[in-house]
């Protein structure tokens, strides 16, 4: 069965690109110009990815990832968003609703195609957890089958890259992690891909984990480390 990807975008040139390309590597590609169509078209055939434009005739793609987002059957499918906003809030805000990842135009058709194919490959290799179904260190407690991390019993609220980036490390505690390695793991990306994205996302992990945050080092001019033991 194909895998089948739905692209929102109003703009009929990108439209046409990404359609072709993506038909190219055989996924079974469904296009959409406006958010009233892509609800349409997923409620009658789920696409197992979403590429999402944010300015769409009918309103905000933001809108439409919240609804993908929030809904039981459909909050497991990975959104990309399209961009031509380079405006960091725009980016946070989309993290925040969910979205998987981000692309800011003008994008490169190879990177963006790259992007689909390591979310696609990440969901089939994440497995559900087998072993304990929560990690505790100090006063942090990652629960693996919620997806849920607490700092002291308080809820801290991560994207799902954050919390995965948060389990690899410390899942490797005590040993450093390349920027490379993190990318290749974490992320799924070639090193064609800025490591800068490494450090942009450890930035606000640190910040949203606050004093526990303290447990992942920086190896300068290596990539980081999460604390052997939590003192
Ligand atoms: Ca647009």
């Amino acid at each position: 069965m194909a895998i089948k990807i739905l692209i929102v975008e109003d703009e009929p040139d990108i439209r046409k690109t990404l359609q072709y390309n993506l038909a190219k590597e055989s996924y079974d590609v469904a296009t959409a110009g406006s958010i009233s169509e892509a609800k349409l078209l997923t409620n009658q055939n789920q696409p197992h990815l979403i590429i999402l434009d944010l300015m769409l005739p009918d309103g905000s793609g933001l809108d439409f990832c919240r609804d993908i987002k929030s809904a039981e059957d459909t909050k497991n499918i990975p959104v990309i968003i399209l961009t031509a906003k380079t405006d960091e809030v725009d980016r946070v805000v989309g993290f925040e609703l969910g979205a998987d990842d981000y692309v800011t135009k003008p994008f490169s058709v190879r990177e963006l195609v790259l992007r689909v194919k390591a979310i696609l490959k990440r969901g089939a290799v994440e497995t559900p957890s087998d072993d304990s179904s929560s990690h505790n260190f100090g006063g942090l407690e990652l629960n693996l089958e919620a997806h849920q991390v607490f700092i002291d019993s308080k809820e801290v609220v991560l994207t799902a890259l954050e919390f995965r980036l948060l389990k690899h490390l410390l899942d490797r505690r005590g040993r450093v992690q390349t920027r490379d390695q993190l990318l290749g793991d974490v992320w799924g990306y070639s090193s064609e891909v800025t490591t800068r994205t490494v450090d942009t996302h450890i930035k606000r992990l640190r910040e949203k984990l606050g004093p526990v945050g303290d447990y992942i080092q920086t190896i300068r001019g290596v990539g980081y480390r999460f604390s052997r033991n939590p003192d």
